[in-house]
């Protein structure tokens, strides 16, 4: 096996630019219009500013950053994408993408691959999960006009607010007290005869819970529903079996016979913003993409993406990012699966040690890499104080010693379905979240949670090892 080291994006760039200048050269030399020079000092004044006023973030690159779903692309991702941005290709067109068409057509079937779905079958990236959903969405109304979309009431936001965008109705679906969609409510909403799709979510954004596809397959088909999978943030999870409950990867391994899935590679695949994925088993609901526009310039009679999305211009750079990465993180267990797993093995060593913690505890058992948890306070007023005392602490520091974390609001009956029980002097209150999906976190979590019980204990008034 080839030695593997820590690559930088500087360690990269030389190369690909002067690649891509040879190539831009190979057309033959042309002087820039007067138009677009530029005084050279006032550019780096620009960038400079730019660079310093980027320092005001937060750290999303650092393992010390436990917060929401944030983390940098990898430097292959960067390096590609700027490769390729040089020369702009759109991805809506064949003649305005030529070798970009070609890399998303390859990652494509990887993904399909990965899913279980059929090599043969539409689907594209896309700018975003959002517009993802809104298309696999907008096929179902197609499909079944008139009829509502059921999605968890701890789905994203997006399924009601796209279904507002169709005009057509949406359905809130209660959850158990795992965090999952509850199949008797299901079920008594498809009794309704109202339903035209269902969306089971693998991975819910806020908690990481992973609703029950495998059952929700038959329960919907038996009503004659369409079922889409969101699983913008969770797909990748898909590559690792080995480190999910056995009832967790049973749903997973049930998105081969969904009729759409979602899939976020800006979120878990090591891509920059602007790379999300939409899937579809089938070819035949290509008919509902039809359009004749004068604007178009198809000059192949091979199928462009242009003909079968939503979204008109794509960038291309965006599927020769992803190309690059999976060429180097395959969608396999040693692959992209061994970038996932120590966020799953972080967030599940975490809620062991929270467990047996005396002044926090366990909101609900992660799933995936989202752990919940909260302060042990008397009342919910206590607890979102001490909640936000926390957050304010942990990120009170020099630098180097900060700890990013966050919170997550909830609700008194939610509490209660976890079988915790306060004095519910409020309707709500925060409690803490944290997203572990750098790798690195995995070996920081005792040190992460010693700290984070120490600045409870503080903020409960009790004596703390941070004291003296
Ligand atoms: C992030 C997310 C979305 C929205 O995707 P964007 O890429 O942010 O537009 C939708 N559904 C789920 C489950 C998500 O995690």
């Amino acid at each position: 096996m080839s030695q593997k080291e820590t690559i930088h994006l500087r360690d990269l760039m030389p190369g690909v630019l002067s690649s891509m200048d040879a190539i831009k050269d190979s057309f033959g030399y042309f002087e820039t219009h007067e138009s677009q020079q530029v005084d050279r000092a006032s550019v780096e004044a620009v960038m400079q500013e730019l660079t310093d006023r980027l320092d005001n973030n937060f750290p999303y690159f650092h393992p010390q950053y436990a917060a929401q779903m944030l983390k940098p692309p990898h430097p292959v991702a960067m390096a590609a994408y700027m490769a390729t941005m040089m020369i702009n290709p759109n991805n809506h067109s064949i003649d305005g993408s030529r070798a970009t068409t070609e890399m998303e057509r390859e990652v494509l079937a990887q993904l399909r691959e990965m899913f279980g779905y059929p090599a043969e079958g539409l689907g594209h990236l896309t700018w975003s999960g959002t517009t993802a959903n809104l298309e696999a969405l907008w096929i179902s109304r197609e499909i079944n006009p008139g009829k509502a979309v059921a999605h968890s009431k701890d789905s994203h936001y997006t399924h009601s607010r796209m279904a507002e965008v169709l005009n057509i109705p949406s359905i809130g679906i209660a959850t158990e007290p795992d965090g999952r969609m509850s199949l008797e409510a299901l079920e008594r909403e498809l009794q309704t005869g109202k339903i035209g799709v269902v969306v089971a979510t693998l991975g819910t954004t806020g908690l990481g819970a992973v609703d029950p596809l495998a059952d929700i397959i038959p329960l919907a088909r038996r009503y004659g529903a369409r079922v889409h999978v969101d699983t913008a943030y969770g797909g990748f999870f898909t590559l690792i079996p080995d480190e999910l409950d056995a009832e967790t990867y049973r749903h997973f391994a049930a998105i081969k016979d969904s009729d759409s899935v979602v899939v976020d590679p800006h979120k878990h695949g090591l891509q920059p913003y602007g790379c999300g994925a939409v899937l579809f088993p089938t070819l035949d609901i290509g008919k509902f993409y039809k359009h004749d526009s004068p604007y178009t310039y198809f000059a192949s009679t091979e199928l462009h993406f242009g003909e079968i999305q939503l979204e008109c211009s794509r960038a291309g750079a965006s599927a020769a990012a992803l190309w690059a990465t999976l060429k180097v993180f395959p969608l396999t267990r040693e692959g992209l699966g061994a970038v996932i797993a120590p966020g799953r093995r972080a967030a599940r060593n975490w809620w062991n040690l929270i467990e047996e913690s005396e002044v926090l505890m366990a909101y609900q058992k992660p799933e995936l890499d989202i752990i919940t948890y909260l302060p042990k306070a008397k009342s919910m007023s206590q607890l979102d104080e001490i909640s936000h005392k926390l957050f304010v602490m942990a990120a009170d520091t020099s630098r180097p010693q900060q700890t990013h974390l966050a919170t997550y609001v909830t609700k008194q009956r939610n509490l209660e379905d976890r079988g915790i029980h306060l004095e519910w002097d409020s309707p709500q209150a925060r409690i803490m979240r944290s997203v572990l999906m750098k790798p690195e976190q995995e070996s920081l979590i005792p040190e992460m949670h010693w700290h984070v019980e120490q600045w409870t204990k503080r903020a409960m008034g009790l004596p703390s090892g941070l004291d003296g």
